[in-house]
């Protein structure tokens, strides 16, 4: 491949922004690889691993002079660190983030967007449950989704060019409004990380009262919750916090469904619930069709083989 970005910026070094560092490298699609994350422990661990050409002590010096600066940092965080880097940004350069949530984020950085800088707001859905410098590898994009949700008077050539990088390191790009994408990155992503986490929570509860055999015992759907519910607490903390609305939306929805499939128990509607879980089965065989999961056996263990966010 050839380069694409004679310089990105990382602004973050966790997971994505280390996994896009790995994907560039292999493929070479950038002249340089400059990175700044705000705690002096991760830059020392980025520095050790080599996981940036360079590695700045200040973000100010990580975006100085790049034509592509990505924003790889929680959802809540994007606009104090866009307000902080844009004196420094070099005219004609493209901004784009990664965050899980598009129109907060767009909020946030557009009042510091300087003229004549381009912001391209993108979300790969593409992710493990682990965070930090050293969880990032190249193929965490292969073969997954990363929507870029541009606003209406977004430079075509720029974003024609952040479309090339994206797909160079191994995703499927497409276009999406940006509350659209909130909606339904809620029902998809957001919703279930959060009925994950409170299924953990109750087992937790649970386990105070039945000693260890919740965690002894485990069986694959509450293990699948449990990875589910070790991501990240300060990501996850934002993504509900700035997907207030549609989140609650869903899981308002999710609550009445729930209630009815109780009520079924309850009343004992074999039939309902039968015809109820051949529905969800039906959904299970659609995402294996359109290749978003694999049949194996793994439950999602191998990195590979892991549906994104
Ligand atoms: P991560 O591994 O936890 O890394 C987060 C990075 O952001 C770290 O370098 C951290 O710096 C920095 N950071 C944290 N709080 C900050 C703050 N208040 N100000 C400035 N920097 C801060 O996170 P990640 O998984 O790469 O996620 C990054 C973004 O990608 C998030 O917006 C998330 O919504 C999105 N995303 C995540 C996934 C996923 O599955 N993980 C998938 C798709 C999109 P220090 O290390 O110095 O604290």
């Amino acid at each position: 491949m050839s380069v694409i970005y004679q310089r990105v910026a990382l602004i973050g070094l966790g997971l994505i922004a280390g996994s896009m560092a790995h994907a560039m490298r292999e493929q070479a699609l950038a002249g340089e690889v400059t990175g700044f994350a705000r705690s002096p422990e991760t830059r020392a661990v980025a520095r050790e691993i080599g996981l940036c050409d360079r590695i700045c002590d200040s973000a100010a010096e990580a975006v100085a002079g790049a034509d592509l600066v990505v924003l790889a940092v929680p959802v809540g965080a994007m606009g104090d660190v866009m307000a902080e880097i844009a004196p420094h940004l070099a005219p004609g350069a493209t901004v784009t983030d990664v965050g899980s949530v598009k129109q907060s984020v767009i909020e946030a950085v557009l009042p510091h967007l300087p003229q004549g800088v381009h912001f391209i707001p993108g979300h790969p859905l593409a992710g493990t449950e682990h965070s930090g410098p050293r969880a990032g590898f190249a193929s965490l994009f292969r073969n997954r989704w990363w929507l870029l949700t541009p606003l209406p008077d977004t430079d075509e050539a720029a974003l024609a060019r952040l479309d090339r990088l994206v797909g160079a390191m191994g995703a499927k790009t497409d276009r999406m409004d940006p509350g659209h994408h909130d909606l339904v990155l809620a029902v998809t992503s957001h919703a279930p990380h959060l009925i994950a986490y409170t299924m953990v929570g109750v087992a937790d509860h649970l386990r105070r009262v039945s000693g260890e055999e919740v965690i002894q015992y485990s069986a694959a759907g509450f293990r699948d919750f449990t990875r589910i519910a070790a991501s990240d607490p300060t990501m996850w903390r934002d993504v509900f916090l700035h997907n207030k609305e549609a989140t609650l939306d869903i899981l308002g929805r999710f609550t009445e469904e729930l209630f009815v499939l109780q009520r079924a128990i309850r009343m004992g509607d074999g039939p309902q619930l039968h015809e109820y879980f051949t529905r969800t089965r039906a959904i299970r065989r659609g995402i294996i069709e359109a290749g978003q999961d694999t049949e194996a056996p793994d439950f999602g263990r191998s990195p590979e083989a892991r549906p994104g966010e």
